[in-house]
């Protein structure tokens, strides 16, 4: 559905003189105009000039079974018709809240002697780690050592943008606008080998520095006050950053030694999107609590939450009486029902086990064959989300001088050639519809390619 020059001019000037975009510079994009984007279907969304572009984000990594579900809405409609809204506190519940925690109780897997048996919601990634920040110090106040305190996350690393979340999250600039990370955040490197490692390091020698950071973190903090560490098990918006084999063993043992609780923000990656359910169990570390959003309605309507591990779920269910948290939303109905059918739909079309066996390996060997292309030093995948790296020179992996805007002017290549992927200053990621099929991802890999032939 193109839309006439004068709707879009209208569509425009009303955006630029109202609508505050998230991380967003207002007066650049007042003077280039914001792209409209009218509809989507299947994998592909279309703007406002008529454009079928193909989401290779997802929308922003969440809309995984693709746009146009029918079933979605269908059951959401019928959702808001029965119960709109009600909320569950002062004792009260209703069915598909119920539903939905004992769905997700029993699609999370045991993690050694951790059970995921209980669930508590919210509406987005970023309230889900301001509710585990809460968790965390709840936790250890009941245990009797209320001294500790300190959450501990990586440089780079994403978890929300809520006062918690963005203090949670590594990124410098979030950090710099407004006196963050407040009191009790500590970070530590990013297992990110392309930047970090030595000259000669092996990928798992930096694996395991990488993660001894967080035990010379521990130590210099002081043992007995550090509460947690939060990790993404891929980081995503930093620019799908993908560990070497060694990081979650060894921070495992490390989390295990401090007797710290460990929390895994699975916002991006839970959900099949790398293959599993739930991100944890790839890996094989034994998370105490894991953060959900995104991908479990696939962004049809929002909804996050955390599953609590037994070892925190048993001091507070037990010993913790009220628990003062919660949020308006937090488990709403009409959410609820459209995380209950995106479920039935992955399970019925076996989403998870495709992304494993079928369409993941297949992106990982597509993907990687674009390392051949004289702008890229670096192209993997993991799963369904994929990263490269643009260069000046390949022979030396030299970066492009940032100031160029490399990535962006290859973002707007794949804009205006049929494709979305996003840029992380010249890291260029892709977090693919999980429905796509073979052909589709040839498709998605032939459309990037152009668009880095046009970039050099
Ligand atoms: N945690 C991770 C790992 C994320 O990727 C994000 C968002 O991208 C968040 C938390 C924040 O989620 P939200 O934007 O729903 O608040």
């Amino acid at each position: 559905m193109s839309l006439d020059t004068a709707t879009l001019e209208r569509l425009r000037g009303q955006d630029a003189a109202h609508y505050l975009h998230p991380f967003t510079d207002s007066r650049e994009l007042a003077a280039i105009g914001a792209r409209v984007i009218t509809h989507a279907e299947g994998i592909y969304v279309f703007d406002g000039e008529g454009r079928k572009i193909l989401d290779g984000m997802s929308g922003l990594w969440c809309v995984n079974l693709g746009y146009g579900r029918r079933e979605i809405a269908d059951a959401v409609h019928r959702q808001m018709l029965e119960l709109p809204y009600y909320n569950s506190f002062f004792q009260t519940t209703h069915p598909r809240a119920v539903e939905l925690a004992t769905r997700l109780a029993t699609l999370a897997p045991a993690a050694g002697e951790t059970r995921f048996d209980h669930v508590f919601f919210s509406s987005s990634g970023s309230e889900s780690n301001d509710t585990n920040i809460r968790l965390v110090r709840r936790y250890w106040d009941l245990m009797g050592q209320p001294q500790r305190k300190t959450l501990i996350s990586r440089w780079n690393g994403y978890h929300g943008s809520t006062i918690g979340g963005a203090s949670l999250s590594g990124m410098s600039g979030m950090h710099s606008q407004g006196d963050l990370p407040i009191p009790g955040v500590a970070h530590i490197m990013q297992p990110f080998a392309f930047e970090h490692a030595h000259p000669g390091e092996s990928r798992d020698d930096f694996g395991l520095r990488a993660a001894r950071a967080l035990e010379e973190k521990i130590l210099e903090l002081g043992p007995d006050t550090v509460a947690a560490f939060i990790a993404e098990p891929v980081q995503g918006a930093g620019g799908v950053i993908i560990p070497p084999d060694s990081y979650w063993p060894e921070i495992q043992r490390i989390v295990d030694k401090y007797g710290i609780l460990l929390i895994s923000d699975e916002v991006i990656c839970a959900f099949g999107r790398l293959g599993h359910w739930f991100a944890y169990e790839k890996f094989g570390y034994r998370p105490d609590l894991v953060t959900f959003a995104k991908g479990v309605t696939s962004g049809y309507v929002p909804l996050g939450g955390v599953m609590v591990g037994s070892r925190v779920a048993k001091v507070l269910v037990e010993q913790g009486g009220e628990f003062n948290h919660g949020y308006t939303y937090s488990g709403h109905p009409v959410a609820c029902q459209a995380a209950l059918t995106t479920l039935d739909i992955m399970q019925a079309e076996g989403l998870v086990e495709r992304v494993r066996s079928d369409t993941g390996p297949w992106l990982a060997q597509g993907f990687a064959a674009l390392a051949d292309h004289p702008l890229v030093g670096l192209a993997e995948s993991c799963g369904m989300v994929a990263g490269l790296q643009l260069v000046r020179d390949r022979a030396s992996n030299t970066l492009f001088d940032s100031a160029l805007g490399v990535g962006m002017l290859c973002r707007g290549h794949c804009f205006n050639n049929g494709v979305i992927m996003r840029a992380v200053g010249d890291r260029m990621i892709i977090a693919p519809p999980l429905v796509m099929t073979r052909s589709d991802i040839d498709e998605l890999l032939r459309l990037i390619r152009h668009a880095l032939d046009l970039t050099l």
